[in-house]
């Protein structure tokens, strides 16, 4: 049999997506049991206790398959941020809710404009389906708009803009963003992925979504993995026109979003008190870790989001695996093309200590 004749052709030029390394492995190939893992971006604080609290029930209920249509986590999200719950779309992760995006919206023939230094995940959704990805060059680090607005070809469906954007932190303030979107044509869909938003704008006007009743071509997508601090229970969303709603509807499976995951996301979604919280430690550590790597001489980026990414003075991947050999995991962004910067998440104050003073000895 010649599976690479069989295989999508989209497919068979991909890399899998490359996740941050497990603390478990680390831990169990130096046989310690103290290391730190600063590399995906996750709440150092864990879940709002609120959803610990009272999780259990569910857990009893797990026989049972979970609300498909997600009504009460889409209610509590349209109530929350002055919506409409028929905008909503649940997703396994907002990863799936990317996925979605790309196969409603993308077939061969077509092309996706996505920025350098972007999340990886645009480039493998759109390749997956057999279209075409377009990377922009990045100014400064930094999404540049004009050029992805001259990149657009007749063929272009869709534009992706991270924002916050990982592993850079750059912004773009909402003028800009208005004035860009203002320009996008309108047979082409913007997918705005918000996964650090709350990072960078909670309790502000921009949190809600009116900005989507001027620009029926744009999607939202937000996640509960990051501030939320639910990354393992898979749960995200976007909200977009109903039209579009209607459509990611019908390319998801029907069971997308689990039992645990859809209570934990509403529960979260209540906790403004524990956010803050988490908010407030995140912004006070970063500072922290900005002194703290700036007196050692790195250059770092301006991030809104809750990690760094810094030009660490030499291979990313050979000061990443120092770090390793410390217990310490971050993330390289070689295949970012960044390849002398490393990405830290912002983490509890002693892990940030630790981490300091691991990084440290890697210039030896
Ligand atoms: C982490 C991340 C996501 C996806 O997170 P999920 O866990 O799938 O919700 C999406 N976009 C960016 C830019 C991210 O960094």
């Amino acid at each position: 049999m010649d599976l690479k004749k069989l295989i999508n052709k989209g497919i068979d030029s991909l890399s899998p997506y490359e996740p941050g390394k497990p603390i478990e492995d680390l831990e169990r190939e130096l046989g310690i049991r103290n290391a730190i893992k600063l590399a995906s971006n996750e709440n150092p604080l864990g879940p709002s206790p609120k959803v610990l609290q009272s999780i259990d029930a569910i857990l009893k209920e797990t026989h049972r398959y979970p609300d498909g249509n997600a009504t009460r986590l889409k209610e509590s999200i349209a109530r929350k941020f002055n919506t409409s719950p028929n905008q909503v779309t649940i997703g396994n992760g907002s990863n799936d809710i990317i996925e979605f995006i790309a196969r409603s919206f993308l077939s061969s023939g077509d092309s996706a404009i996505f920025s350098e230094h972007a999340f990886a995940v645009y480039p493998l959704v759109v390749k997956a389906v057999g279209a075409k990805g377009i990377e922009v060059p990045a100014k400064d680090f930094s999404h540049d708009l004009q050029a992805m607005l001259n990149a657009v070809e007749k063929n272009t469906k869709l534009i992706f803009i991270a924002n916050p954007n990982n592993p850079t932190g750059s912004f773009i303030e909402f003028d800009e963003l208005i004035d860009f979107l203002g320009r996008v044509p309108e047979d082409i869909i913007v997918l705005l992925d918000q996964a650090y938003f709350d990072y960078s704008s909670f309790e502000t006007k921009d949190a809600e979504f009116d900005i989507l009743e001027n620009f029926p071509n744009l999607i939202m997508s937000r996640s509960f993995s990051k501030a939320y601090g639910l990354a393992g229970f898979r749960i995200g969303y976007s909200v977009s026109s109903e039209d579009i709603a209607n459509y990611l509807n019908r390319v998801r499976q029907p069971f997308n979003a689990n039992s645990l995951a859809l209570f934990a996301a509403e529960k979260a979604l209540e906790d403004d008190e524990f956010m803050k919280q988490c908010l407030h430690l995140n912004a006070e550590q970063k500072e922290l870790l900005y002194y703290g790597l700036e007196s050692q001489g790195y250059d770092c980026l301006p991030s809104k989001g809750n990690f760094i990414s810094f030009d660490c003075k030499q291979d990313s991947r050979d000061a990443f695996n120092k770090l390793l050999q410390e217990g310490v995991i971050v993330r390289s962004l070689n295949v970012y093309k960044m390849p002398n910067h490393l990405r830290v998440s912002i983490g509890l104050p002693q892990e940030n200590i630790t981490f300091l003073e691991k990084i440290k000895l890697t210039q030896s």
